[in-house]
């Protein structure tokens, strides 16, 4: 069992980091830190090691580093800031982070409160400042000052979805229990219509095993609900994919909206979860048009291959052809916009919600349904 995890890409740092621990003594009195939603995720995704090598929230001089150049300051890719936004400076050397709700999560150990130019961390992460961005406007409402230091985690969040909560340690132990050396992770925030399918047939073809990794955590408003997402998911895999080559779980994270560094910063944290191969298509994480179609497979090109470690398989949109009779994208298929079955998001919302199926061409009949059922006013 040991050699089939050696075989697995090793974690970003080489180590996969783990703080959790035990809950220590006198945590009760210890001054309180209430974290963000996206904050408690972030909190949760250190503990297991999803963001290794990170141990806590970021410093200022990994935070400036990786704004300038997308590094650590120990000189590897990282490509977001992982920060804990804060009022004021904490008096004692410890600090209790809780949830809105009051639950106690984990102490962190401080080690240094600055502050930062929001603006400035908008145009490099997000490259615009507009507050019409959801990422954006997250930023501009957080707290003034961050608050660095090492974190204990003694309480796991509870998850939406407890039958596909995994860590990377499970993940891994999982891809070492079948045999999986070259595993490829498929970031979703959407229901899995026929291209998407299509995108991961595609990879899972040249690879050993599939990882359909949907986020989770937070989305902004119109985004289709998680619960709804993971119906459709399984009903998907039921009826589509070989159970032995597929492995779905929930990536608790929550969507920045920052496009070409998200991007990154995705892959990084599957290459955790133990992929070898990370799907990016076209505008992966991006939102509106702040992006430009293609950036998030450029921005690749500014890491050298082992930088990453993690090998980005890069895809077109794809759709059914109804003169090849199969799918296809711009890549393979010479015919013309009139032979394709392309239908736009809208108007796919708009058949859903009278009840209409789309066509099979476009999305599986078992996906449909739910989507109908949770469409239906
Ligand atoms: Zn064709």
């Amino acid at each position: 069992m040991s050699s089939a995890l050696d075989r697995l890409i090793k974690p970003h740092g080489g180590e996969l980091v783990d703080r959790t621990g035990p809950r220590p003594d006198g945590v009760d009195s210890l001054e309180r830190v209430v974290l963000s939603s996206r904050e408690l995720a972030d909190l949760d995704m250190i503990a297991s090691g999803a963001l290794s090598p990170l141990s806590g929230f970021m410093g200022r001089s990994d935070y400036e580093s990786v704004l300038e150049s997308m590094r650590l300051t120990n000189g590897l890719a990282w490509s977001l800031p992982v920060c804990l936004a804060v009022d004021e400076a904490p008096k004692g050397e410890r600090v209790a982070l809780a949830g809105e709700d009051g639950t106690l999560y984990a102490v962190l150990d401080v080690a240094e409160v600055y502050d930062y130019d929001v603006k400035r961390e908008a145009e490099l992460c997000y490259r615009t400042t507009d507050e019409a961005h959801p990422g954006v406007a997250v930023l501009l409402a957080q707290k003034p000052l961050y608050l660095a230091g090492e974190v204990t985690v003694f309480e796991r969040q509870a998850s939406l979805f407890p039958e596909l909560a995994l860590d990377p340690a499970a993940t891994r132990a999982l891809f070492a229990e079948r045999g999986w050396r070259r595993v490829v992770g498929f970031q979703t925030r959407n229901p899995i219509h026929r291209a998407h399918e299509y995108l991961t047939k595609v990879a899972l073809e040249t690879v050993d095993g599939l990882l359909i990794h949907p986020l989770v955590g937070d989305t902004k408003a119109g985004d289709i609900p998680p619960d709804v997402r993971v119906e459709c998911y399984h009903k998907l895999i039921e009826g589509y994919y070989p159970a032995d080559r597929v492995v779905v779980s929930a990536f608790p994270a929550a969507m920045r909206y920052a496009g070409p560094r998200e991007a990154i910063w995705h892959a990084i944290c599957r290459k955790n979860y133990g992929c070898s191969h990370f799907i990016v298509g076209r505008d992966h994480a991006g939102v509106g048009s702040y992006y430009g179609t293609y950036d998030a497979q450029l921005i690749f090109d500014e890491f050298a291959p082992h930088e990453l470690d993690i090998e980005p398989m890069m895809f077109e949109h794809s759709f059914w052809c109804r003169v090849c009779g199969s799918m296809a994208s711009t890549k393979t298929c010479p015919h013309g916009a009139s032979d394709r079955v392309v239908l736009s998001g809208t108007k796919v919302r708009e058949m859903l919600a009278a009840g209409e199926e789309p066509p099979i061409e476009f999305t599986r009949p078992e996906v449909a349904d739910v989507l109908i059922e949770a469409y239906r006013p």
